[in-house]
This record gives C-alpha cells, sequence and structure tokens, in this order.
C-alpha cells in the first residue's frame, strides 16, 4: 500500500525591512535555502534601491519600499524594477509594508529605533514579528509586549541570545527559570590594554573578532553596550526581574545564552557564530528543518571559556544594569544617547571613550518618570537625543 502524502504547511509569506543590512543579508540566505517554507512578498531599505531591485528580481518581490524620499524617486525613475512593482515610501511605506494583507510574518531588521512603528503595527494587524531591533524593545517594551498580548500574534526573538534563550525555555513554565545568562564576545576590544582605548578609531572598532555585522551593533559590541541592551531586550521578552538577566564573557560566541533553573541545573544552546540560525528558527517556529550552514564540527579540539563582564572596563554595561534596575523611562534615555554618540564616533566626532560620558550626562538630565503612553516614551526619546547632541557638541573632538 502506497504511504500516504503528508501535505507540506503552507509556505509562510514574509516581509523583511532592512533587507540591505547584515540581518538582511543572512535572512536572504535562509529563505534561498528553503523555498518549500518561505516566500518572500515585501522588503525595505533606507536608500540602497539598487541592491533592493536585485532583491526583488531574484526573489520576485513586488512590494517594495524606500524611505528615503530622494532614493526613492531614482528607484520609481531607474527602470530597474519590475512594471508591476508597488513602492512604498517613507514611515508610512513601512507601515503598510509591515499590515500587507498577504504576509503571514513580519522581520523587523532596521537599524535603531525606526522600526517601532511599523513592528507596533504588523502586531496589531496580527501578524507574527521577526524582531532584530532590540532597540524598540529597550525604547518601547512594555508597549510592544502590551501589543503581542492584545493581538495573540507571536513575537519572536532574532537576536541570537534570546532566540537561544527562547529555544532552552520552550518546554518549560516562567517559574521554573532562576535566572538567564547572556553570552559576550566582548567585542574589538576585549584584549587591548586600557589605556590605549583612547586613541581607537572607527575602523578599529568595526573589527569584531567573531561576527560581520552592521557598523552601529559593531560599536556596541565594543562598548558593550549591546549586551546591556540585551538585557533589557531580555527582561521584556521572557518577562523576568532585573536581576534575573545577566552577562558573562565568552570569547568563541558558540554557546549563546545559559538558562539557570531553580533546581540548579542549566542548559545552554550552542551553534556556530552566524546569525542564519537564530534566523531560521525565528521564521520558521514550529518546524526544525536543516539549517543553511555547517554545524559545529566537533573533529576538532575546542574549548569554551566563560569569565566575568569587568564593569570597570565597560561603562556602559553597567549603566545599562542600573537603567534597566530604575525601570521607567530610563532605558529609552540609555537607548536614545547611546544611538546619537555612537553616530558621533563612526562620524569621527567623538572620540570613543565619550561614549559613555554622554550616555551617564543624558541619563542625569534625561526626564526620569513611569511612562503611561507610548507617546510620553517618544518625547523623551526626541529630549534625550538633543541633550546627547550638545553633549557630544560639548566633548567633539
Ligand atoms: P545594518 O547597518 O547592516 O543594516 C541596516 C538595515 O536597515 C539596512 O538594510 C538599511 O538600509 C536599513 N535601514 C536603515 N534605516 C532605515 C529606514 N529608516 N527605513 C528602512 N530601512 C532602513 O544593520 P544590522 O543588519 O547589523 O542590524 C539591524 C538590526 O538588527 C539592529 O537593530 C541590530 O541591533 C539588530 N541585530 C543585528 C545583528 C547582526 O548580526 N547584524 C545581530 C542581532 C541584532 P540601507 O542599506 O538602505 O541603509
Ligand atoms: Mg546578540
Amino acid at each position: 500500500m502506497a504511504a500516504p502524502t503528508v501535505p507540506s504547511p503552507r509556505r509562510k509569506r514574509l516581509v523583511l525591512l532592512g533587507a540591505t543590512g547584515s540581518i538582511g543579508r543572512s535572512t536572504l540566505r535562509v529563505i534561498a535555502a528553503h523555498p518549500d517554507h518561505l516566500e518572500l512578498v515585501g522588503i525595505a531599505a533606507h536608500g540602497n534601491w539598487q541592491q533592493l531591485a536585485s532583491i526583488a528580481a531574484e526573489f520576485r518581490v513586488r512590494q517594495v519600499g524606500v524611505f528615503d524620499e530622494r532614493a526613492a524617486r531614482e528607484a520609481r525613475e531607474s527602470g530597474a524594477f519590475g512594471p508591476e512593482t508597488v513602492f512604498h515610501g517613507g514611515l508610512d511605506g513601512l507601515v503598510s509594508l509591515a499590515t500587507l494583507a498577504e504576509a503571514d510574518i513580519v522581520l523587523v531588521a532596521v537599524v535603531g529605533t525606526t522600526g517601532l512603528s511599523p513592528a507596533l503595527a504588523a502586531l496589531a494587524a496580527g501578524k507574527d514579528l521577526a524582531l532584530a531591533s532590540k532597540e524598540i524593545l529597550v525604547l518601547a517594551g512594555k508597549f510592544v509586549m502590551a501589543a503581542a498580548r492584545a493581538s495573540g500574534a507571536s513575537l519572536r526573538p532574532v537576536d541570537s541570545e534570546h532566540a537561544a534563550v527562547w529555544q532552552c525555555l520552550q518546554d518549560h513554565r516562567g517559574t521554573e527559570v532562576r535566572r538567564i545568562i547572556l553570552t559576550a564576545s566582548g567585542g574589538a576590544f576585549r584584549d587591548w590594554p586600557v589605556e590605549r582605548l583612547a586613541e581607537v578609531t572607527p575602523a578599529d572598532a568595526l573589527k569584531h573578532p567573531n561576527w560581520s555585522m552592521g557598523p552601529k551593533i559593531t560599536v556596541d559590541s565594543a562598548t558593550l553596550a549591546n549586551k546591556g541592551l540585551e538585557l533589557i531586550e531580555a527582561q521584556w521578552l521572557f518577562n523576568l526581574r532585573a536581576e534575573q538577566c545577566q552577562a558573562v564573557l565568552h570569547s568563541q560566541s558558540i554557546a549563546h545564552c545559559l538558562v539557570e533553573f531553580v533546581d540548579g541545573t542549566m542548559l545552554a544552546q550552542l551553534s556556530p557564530p552566524s546569525m542564519t540560525f537564530p534566523i531560521q528558527r525565528a521564521l520558521l517556529h514550529p518546524q526544525v528543518v536543516p539549517g543553511v550552514e555547517s554545524p559545529l564540527g566537533l573533529d576538532k579540539v575546542f574549548s569554551l571559556d566563560f569569565r566575568p563582564v569587568d564593569e570597570s572596563r565597560f561603562p556602559l554595561f553597567r549603566l545599562a544594569r542600573e537603567v534597566m534596575q530604575t525601570g521607567g523611562t530610563a532605558p529609552a534615555i540609555y537607548n536614545a544617547a547611546n544611538e546619537v554618540a555612537v553616530a558621533a564616533f563612526l562620524d569621527q566626532k567623538l572620540p570613543f571613550l565619550a561614549i559613555s560620558s554622554v550616555v551617564e550626562h543624558t541619563l542625569r538630565d534625561g526626564s526620569h518618570f513611569e511612562p503611561a503612553s507610548l507617546s510620553e516614551v517618544l518625547a523623551v526619546d526626541t529630549e534625550s537625543r538633543e541633550i546627547a547632541r550638545r553633549m557630544c557638541n560639548k566633548l567633539a573632538r
């Protein structure tokens, strides 16, 4: 007797915001490897329409978002897109892409907090949300999580450490977890003597030892602000108290998290340092199918080391832990000031060590309270960016 045929599940239709970036490129590899599972139906970037045109052609995407007005005009007039292309411009365009009727899941991988309103719109429209842009949860975690609860849509972490925690927690209740420990590579300067940090250049900061990522997050890794942002991200995603979210240095970036349960046992999640693993988990959940890349090879000697974070070396990590404890608008102020300071550093207008001074000063002068609405948080974000810009000018090179 012939074996009954098992119908394959319908392909998930994906909108990818930030398609031309580092996460975007890894996502395209996952989609290309799994044409039976995933279909790309919408893409967006800030201004790189040339790359969007080649993605649209390769994946036959009709819905295209170009945020920047001039680039959007060039894209329309270029003739590089098919005649059936529908263009979406500006923030409204990102929102309309995030709520496309034909989309099942939206992956937000736009650097910074620009993806906040598209992410909220996607949830409100009942789309599942795969979230790479951690800054969104740091700015407005309370409101994003409330939107996810209200819609019943699922919010899936893409950040590798959080995807790892999510995987470890799959069969466990929240009350069974004592703490989660995110691993940190230590970034570009983990082995530099502290005295040399005063002279580092953007080019030095952009040389990450293990990961290939966009410039903002690579600088955040060098200051360990990235791990600080991730603690706050974890607090929201997994509904934990500040003291339950911790981090440890782990130079190989192979173990992405440790989850400790109340009985004292721990689970760790291991995979090579490539974002295709967490992206595939987030997009295909609950399906688990072969990955894009080779798994860890155990035929050669390798070791995993763990050591505590030295907070005197990484002031932005200490500040992130403090703002996580403080709560209210403190994480939003931290995030806004960090974004402004990192942009100034990348622009060669601010010394590396001044990034943490800008954040500390902005935290001192910013407005601290428990926000009752998203608009209150957004007002604090705008105000904090202003304070941080003034501080950057004071400390400019
Ligand atoms: P990149 O700098 O490599 O890419 C950023 C992407 O966002 C580009 O596609 C860019 O388009 C697009 N973009 C920027 N501004 C806008 C806008 N206003 N509207 C639409 N698109 C925009 O960043 P990453 O991929 O490294 O990071 C993206 C997010 O993912 C960040 O929040 C980061 O923290 C998070 N993340 C990244 C990881 C990584 O491995 N890279 C790991 C974990 C989290 P354009 O090319 O036109 O400028
Ligand atoms: Mg991470």
